[in-house]
């Protein structure tokens, strides 16, 4: 009997800011039928609803550091929790620590669910400022953008749903990128040698082309959810 059949697909995607992590999230969801997980973007979401955690995690979150895992870890058990998740999570930018590793794995175990796959996307950390930059989404649809590197068709209008307004992250500016990548380096980087000990890492040229990428992590999810 296939695993499909009675576990859903637990991926995470590692990465630096910048890597195209959420960029390639989305594009799995879509062909997948997974669900993109952000503890980024759901940190955000409570930052602006001004609930407690979303209070005590603004600071944090505009000088580029990392919010506690206790914090994160009641925001992500709460999104896990939902129905939509029984297909499959793509996890996008959780776990960032040891500590979110290991709670992930006991969180997993309780509902019977493994890793399928963590994916290291490997990038060049000088790209990154200007990757975080360039950066804005489209207010009506979330579709991400850059600058130089993914305009949309026509200028001013979003491919996906033809939205003409966009918006820019508070912390996405030359100053954060540097603490964000201190960060990366010092608590994230570690879950490599994490996931590979437990036989589950993979990684993948983030330096490519946005489709070239996508093409190689889908083969990779194609064929660990096999
Ligand atoms: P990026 O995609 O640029 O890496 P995110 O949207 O994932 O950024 O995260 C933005 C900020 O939210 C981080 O700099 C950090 O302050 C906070 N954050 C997001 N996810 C986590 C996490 N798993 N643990 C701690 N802090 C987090
Ligand atoms: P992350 O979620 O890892 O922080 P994003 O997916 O938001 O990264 O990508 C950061 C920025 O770089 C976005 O503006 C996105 O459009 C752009 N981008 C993503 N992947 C690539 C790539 N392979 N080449 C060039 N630009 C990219
Ligand atoms: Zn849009």
């Amino acid at each position: 009997m296939s695993e499909t059949m009675t576990h859903a697909a637990v991926l995470i995607l590692l990465g630096p800011p910048g890597a195209g992590k959420g960029t390639q999230a989305r594009m799995l969801e879509e062909r997948f039928g997974l669900v993109q997980l952000s503890t980024g973007d759901l940190l955000r979401a409570a930052v602006a609803a001004g609930t407690a955690a979303g209070m005590a995690a603004k600071s944090v979150m505009e000088s580029g550091g990392l919010v506690s895992d206790e914090i994160v870890l009641a925001i992500l058990r709460d999104r896990m929790a939902e129905p939509d998740t029984a297909k499959g999570v793509i996890l996008d930018g959780f776990p960032r620590t040891p500590g979110q590793a290991e709670a992930l794995d006991a969180l997993l175990a309780d509902q019977g669910l493994k890793i399928s796959a963590a994916i290291s996307m490997e990038v060049d950390d000088a790209a990154m400022v200007e990757r975080v930059s360039g950066r804005h989404t489209c207010e009506g649809c979330g579709e991400g953008y850059h600058d130089s590197f993914k305009q949309p068709a026509q200028a001013g209008r979003c491919d996906k749903c033809g939205g003409t307004a966009f918006k820019r992250r508070a912390d996405d500016n030359a100053e954060t990128v540097g603490a964000r990548l201190t960060a990366y380096h010092a608590s994230t980087a570690p879950l490599i040698a994490y996931y590979a000990a437990r036989d589950v890492l993979r990684s993948v040229d983030g330096m490519g082309a946005i489709d070239a990428i996508a093409a190689e992590l889908g083969g990779i999810v194609a064929e660990v959810t096999a």
